[in-house]
């Protein structure tokens, strides 16, 4: 299971959806003006999501 963090303060939000377009698990999905990590124990730590962050705003921390 990975926590999964996302800064508000640097994400742009739906705007922006780069990581919710990538990740292949479904598990970044926008959710009113928000985008938001749901079945987070789903998530392969592929770090798809990191890469195209324009704004180092997403952080995957794999957990055992
Ligand atoms: S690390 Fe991969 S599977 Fe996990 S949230 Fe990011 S893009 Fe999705
Ligand atoms: S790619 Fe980064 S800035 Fe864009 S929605 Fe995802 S976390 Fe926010």
């Amino acid at each position: 299971m990975s926590k999964i963090t996302i800064d508000y303060d640097k994400c742009d939000g739906p705007d922006c959806a780069e990581c919710v377009d990538v990740c292949p698990m479904e598990i970044l999905v926008i959710e009113g003006d928000k985008v938001v990590a749901k079945n987070t124990e789903e998530c392969n730590e592929c770090m798809v999501c990191m890469d195209v962050c324009p704004n180092e705003a997403i952080t995957v921390e794999p957990e055992e």
